[in-house]
């Protein structure tokens, strides 16, 4: 059975590995089908990534079906097909016990601190898996997760349609943001670099975009916002500076959510939150969002086929990340199908 792995950072490899025995208690034996690839893989690669460690099979975003179950498993059945909820939580530490186990004090992720999906198949606890209808693709349901992203990035944002919301960066996590944002009813100004992803969120509902590489970011904001500033700001791109700019730009009673693991420093004076009574939002993962995040998918409310530019067969995995590195402008989300 084959697996990618990352066997030490800088190194990618196809390995053979034993197949899942018959399943055990609560288990499931899962057939991957399609896995996204994320920055964070990329990362994991480069040896970027706080948290991973080696060797890792990397993915966490992944979609399948269900090869065998335990005699004692009911939730789901073989044929069945699912995605997976990477987030794995003690559910006793003080987070677990208020219901915010995606910032467990134990936490681990799947294709992260622990061995993932990117592999022909594999058991996991029945617990982690969500049930999608049969007509969707696998390409289109393994979206799910990066929507679970959107999803807790919204509720961390307590975004609502009468919402103007300022989104730096429009990669795959922006988008999805975007889409969810849009499915509220909310305002969306958009600033990225890359000039094809600004138009592809203009067509996905942004009712501006604007390319950050030139003069003017300030002005745009003040004029697309009647000189207020925006009510929500999400910084999905993850950088001090860009920190520094939501903060200065929100609106009185902003809320600010960032999504970045950036290790610089921001230079932000505490008055600048005080006189406003800002809030500043760290969002991470997502919290039990898999259940919201298909529903939006199987309704038809989010379009996450926009989002799929390359799909590769996982045996062609390093042709698929050096697209994403080298050509931005072509790429969004790189599906894997196994
Ligand atoms: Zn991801
Ligand atoms: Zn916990």
């Amino acid at each position: 059975m084959r697996a990618i792995e990352v066997t030490k950072p800088g190194e990618l490899r196809i390995v053979d590995r034993e197949p899942p025995r018959e399943p055990q208690a609560g288990h499931v034996v899962v057939g991957i089908r399609a896995m996204g690839i994320c920055g964070s893989d990329i990362h994991i690669l480069h040896g970027q990534n706080p948290f991973a460690t080696y060797p890792r099979i990397i993915g966490h975003e992944a979609a399948g079906e269900v090869l065998a179950v335990a005699s004692d498993v009911t939730a789901v059945s073989p044929g069945d097909r699912v995605v997976v909820d990477p987030v794995i939580s003690c559910g006793e530490c003080p987070a677990c016990r208020i219901g915010r186990q995606n910032v467990c004090s134990r936490l681990q992720v799947r294709g992260v601190h622990t061995d993932g999906m990117a592999r022909e198949q594999l058991l996991l606890p029945a617990s982690c898996l969500h049930v999608f209808r049969k007509d969707l693709p696998f390409e289109t349901a393994v979206l799910c997760e990066p929507f679970t992203i959107a999803a807790e990035t919204l509720w961390r944002g307590r975004v609502t349609g009468a919402d103007t919301l300022l989104l730096f960066g429009a990669g795959p996590i922006g988008q999805v943001i975007l889409q969810g944002a849009r499915r509220l009813g909310a305002k969306v100004l958009v600033t990225d670099v890359v000039p094809e992803r600004l138009d592809l969120a203009k067509c996905m509902g942004a009712s501006d975009a604007f390319d950050s590489s030139k003069e003017g970011l300030r002005e745009w904001v003040r004029s697309s916002t009647d000189g207020v500033g925006p009510s929500v700001t999400v910084d999905a791109v993850g950088r001090a500076d860009i920190f520094e700019l939501a903060v200065e730009m929100a609106a009185p009673a902003g809320r600010i959510v960032v999504l970045g693991f950036g290790p610089e420093p921001s230079r932000i004076a505490e008055r600048s939150i005080t006189a406003r009574e800002l809030d500043i939002l760290g969002s991470r993962l997502h919290n039990n969002k898999f259940p919201e995040a298909l529903g939006w998918i199987e309704r038809g409310e989010v379009n996450p086929r926009a989002l799929v530019s390359h799909t590769f067969r996982m045996e062609e995995v390093e042709k698929a990340i050096d697209l994403i590195e080298h050509a931005p402008r072509e790429t969004c989300k790189v599906i894997l199908t196994f």
